[in-house]
């Protein structure tokens, strides 16, 4: 299997092909800065104890803090925190987020520990990372990922508040907290609700879609999703709810299938009380869960983990559409594979950038000690309610109470963090067309265009430091 750190630097190399950056600037940016391996002592609930491994990979400080999930997973080695943490630095730049890459991770089994022993887990990992300055909202600013949710985050942001006694920024040392704690609406599902609004992108678009021989628009697109966690599960409820229709769900130890369509909300109640998807009423379940990605249709959604379309599978793969929820789905042998066949992949640094993005709008709630839309809410209110009477009055015609409202609105905290993540992925998305445009080689897919814009603009930050010419 390729080694995740050199699956994202192949795609670097590849696309710094394209660039005319200085190879020392090239070679500065694609290496990871810092590397922080602990391993520390858990007490279990039966009174034993065991050894946990925990890193937090810092790739690129170009930008301050540094921001990257930190995952629960036996998978986790130093290898696996330094691809993610270059992933996120990429991806921050290509959505204009102005963050460094970083990412974090605890290898366990989430399923194997009760809630006492995970908070235990986290508050500890949190000290380790608070003595080595790790973390802190200058920093770096972890979020949740594979295996981690709001939950945890607020047992980091409590663990640093009271370490760092005193710091009226402390909240900001980490993004996706409860709404109680600092948390910002929208956070949850921003992964998930940016997947949606790449996706329309690219199927609003008459050109991609007439190259796959697909209709134009999102609705009535045939979906599959792998992995039903935060990121599935808010993809494909976002996707269904545009119109498209999720006929197949590949979930741990088992895939369910139904050409019709499933209900995302029934089929995540029924794994909540089953701890599985087989057997779901009315569908067919195919025992192999990776078989479920080979299901025919338009759309695959991979929201899981890395790897998961290989030279193996890669040749059987239906889907027109690889839309990258996850992070490095698609092995470069699979990618080469699938691109042969002409199938569209939509690259994670790019398509699972709303997290990111969200978080930034959170950290900055967080710095400014407001929430977003406080200020000008009642004030914009007031100034379209004149604009209306003025239309009023000059028109003659009046508007319903109704209409008026709707109209005269101001923004909520929620409208706002959803507009700005709507304009940061659909702006991301044709800097990146205008790339492939400019550079015109067919060669050129959509993740080396990414690429290209990351390597760019990560370039002019040094340039603009004065580090590099
Ligand atoms: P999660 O833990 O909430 O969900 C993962 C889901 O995948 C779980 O439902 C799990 O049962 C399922 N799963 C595990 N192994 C599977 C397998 N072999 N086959 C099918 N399903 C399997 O994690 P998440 O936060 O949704 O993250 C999923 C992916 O998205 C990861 O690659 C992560 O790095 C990426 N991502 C997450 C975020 C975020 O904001 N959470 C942001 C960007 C990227």
């Amino acid at each position: 299997m390729t080694a995740f750190l050199e699956q994202v630097n192949s795609a670097f190399d590849r696309a710094a092909a394209h660039t005319s950056h200085d190879a020392t600037v090239l070679a500065h940016i694609k290496t990871c800065n810092a590397v922080y391996y602990v391993s520390f002592p858990l007490r279990r609930d039966d009174g034993s104890i065991e050894v946990v491994q925990a890193w937090r990979a810092e790739h690129s400080q170009h930008k301050s803090p540094t921001k990257g999930g930190i995952r629960f997973s036996l998978a986790v080695n130093d290898d696996e925190v330094m691809a993610l943490a270059a992933l996120m630095t990429y991806k921050c730049a290509i959505v204009d987020v102005p963050f460094g890459g970083a990412k974090g991770g605890v290898k366990i089994d989430r399923r194997n520990y009760s809630d006492g022993e995970l908070e235990r887990i986290t508050r500890r990992y949190t000290y380790e990372l608070y003595r080595k300055r790790f973390i802190g909202p200058g920093i770096d600013v972890p979020a949740p990922d594979y295996g981690t949710s709001s939950k945890e985050m607020a047992w980091i942001a409590d663990t640093y508040a009271s370490l760092a006694d005193g710091d009226v920024d402390a909240l900001a040392c980490v993004t996706a907290k409860p709404l109680a704690q600092g948390g910002i609406r929208g956070r949850t599902e921003a992964t998930g609700r940016g997947v949606y609004f790449g996706l329309r992108e690219v199927c609003d678009s008459a050109e991609e879609m007439q190259r796959l021989g697909l209709t134009r628009g999102l609705a009535g697109k045939r979906v599959v999703v792998q992995g039903l966690g935060n990121v599935g599960y808010h993809a494909a409820k976002f996707v269904q709810e545009a119109g498209a229709v999720v006929v197949g769900i590949a979930e741990y130890g088992a895939a369910i299938a139904n050409p019709d369509g499933l209900d995302v909300d029934a089929v995540a109640a029924y794994r909540d009380a089953h701890g599985t998807v087989a057997n779901f009423p009315g569908a067919r379940t195919i025992p192999n869960t990776l078989e479920g990605l080979e299901l025919d249709c338009d759309i695959l959604i991979p929201a899981a983990l890395e790897h998961q379309l290989t030279a193996e599978n890669a040749p059987r793969i239906k889907a027109r559409i690889i839309a990258e929820a996850a992070n490095g789905p698609t092995t470069p042998d699979a990618e080469a594979i699938l691109e042969q066949r002409g199938v569209l992949i939509l690259p994670d640094v790019w398509l699972n950038a709303g997290g990111v993005i969200v978080s930034y709008f959170e950290w900055l709630k967080n710095l400014s000690h407001v929430r977003f839309g406080r200020m000008e809410k009642r004030f914009q209110e007031g100034a379209f309610r004149r604009l209306l009477l003025a239309v009023e009055a000059s028109t003659g015609k009046s508007f319903t109470e109704a209409e008026a409202r709707a109209i005269a609105a101001g923004p909520s905290e929620e409208q706002l963090v959803n507009s700005g993540l709507e304009e940061s992925m659909i702006n991301a998305y044709h800097q990146m067309h205008d790339i492939r445009q400019r550079l015109a080689t067919k060669a050129l897919n959509l993740r080396t265009a990414a690429f290209v814009s990351a390597i760019d603009k990560v370039a002019r930050s040094y340039a603009d430091m004065g580090i590099f010419p």
